[in-house]
């Protein structure tokens, strides 16, 4: 069997043009637009790149993108000070703060100090309790990311073993939580977690989000699983450059599985475009609008 290789681009740009014309329709209704900020604080090459493109995507769809620069000498009271300022602007619906932050701040403190109607990064306590209850929640981009491939790829979650392997707040837990809310069978594996190859291929779904390269080997998949990769590692390339690979050995698991994501090009793009999405749906709570009425 050769998986059917998912296209994380695709999917994105649909999203992203769905996302567009909702925008269009709240602003209809709302009387002005969506708005996100992001706050960058430090000159981290990785983050500038990722927060432009946030910038560009976020305008492509309509909605109002600010960008806050802080310098990387940035106090805990400066940035909680900002923080503070985004959460009583009326015209600020989704603040997200680029991680990682600078050694000087204590990263949870600033996490806790968003308003939780505008983290549409999805890590506030409240909200993780929320999504944990199952109750309606802004839910971090890329696990919602995850879910959406799996959807479009037609993989039958409900009643599915589902193994995440990681169990970090940004992604293991919230995709977890999601795959438990669609009625998998949850498993969560992580460094601690014995004999992971065996756990893994008890697994018709594999969540790979670990930051080891091609940890996941193709036997360690079950004949006709779906597996995502969400792991974004820099290596050395041939040509002496750098290349992103994944958390999964992308040839061995394609040979085996279903359906696969690549990386590049699988999950990456999905959590941009989960970030817009998280923002109209921030903005619409905020207005009292159902966003499934848009
Ligand atoms: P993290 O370092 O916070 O968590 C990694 C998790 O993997 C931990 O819970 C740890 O217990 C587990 N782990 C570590 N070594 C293990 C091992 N040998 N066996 C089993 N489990 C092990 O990382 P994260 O923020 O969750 O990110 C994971 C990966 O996903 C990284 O490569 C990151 O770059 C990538 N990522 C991609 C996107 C995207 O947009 N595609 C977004 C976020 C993270």
């Amino acid at each position: 069997m050769t998986a059917t290789r998912i296209d994380g681009k695709a999917v994105a740009a649909d999203l992203r043009a769905e996302i567009a014309v909702k925008v269009k329709a709240f602003e209809a209704r709302a009387r002005r637009l969506p708005g996100l900020t992001v706050v960058l604080v430090g000159e981290d090459p990785a983050s500038e790149v990722y927060v432009r493109n946030k910038g560009i995507q976020t305008r492509e769809a309509g909605m109002v993108s600010n960008e806050i620069k802080l310098p990387g000498t940035t106090s805990q009271a400066e940035l909680l000070a900002v923080v503070a300022t985004l959460n009583a602007d009326p015209a600020v619906d989704g603040i997200l703060v680029q991680m990682p932050l600078p050694q000087q701040i204590d990263t949870q403190a600033i996490i806790e100090a968003i308003d939780p109607a505008k983290d549409v990064d999805g890590l506030h306590p409240a909200n993780a309790g929320r999504l944990n209850q199952g109750i309606e929640a802004l839910t971090p981009c890329t696990p919602l990311g995850c879910m959406i491939l799996l959807e479009k790829s037609g993989v039958q979650i409900a009643g599915a073993n589902a193994v995440v392997i990681g169990r970090s707040i940004l992604v293991g837990r919230p995709v977890a939580a999601l795959l438990l809310a669609a009625n998998a069978t949850v498993t969560i594996a992580h460094s601690r977690t014995r004999d992971l190859a065996a756990v893994c291929r008890q697994a018709d779904i594999v969540i790979a989000a670990v930051g080891k390269p091609e940890l996941v080997r193709g036997d360690w998949i079950k004949p006709g699983a779906a597996v995502i990769d969400v792991g974004i590692n820099r290596v050395a390339a041939d040509s002496g450059k750098t290349k992103l690979i994944g958390d999964v050995h992308y040839e061995s698991a394609a040979a085996v599985a279903d359906v696969i994501t690549p990386v590049p090009g699988g999950v990456g793009p999905m959590t941009i475009a989960c970030l817009l999405q998280n923002t109209l749906t921030a903005a619409c709570y905020r207005e009292k609008i159902d966003p499934k009425s848009l």
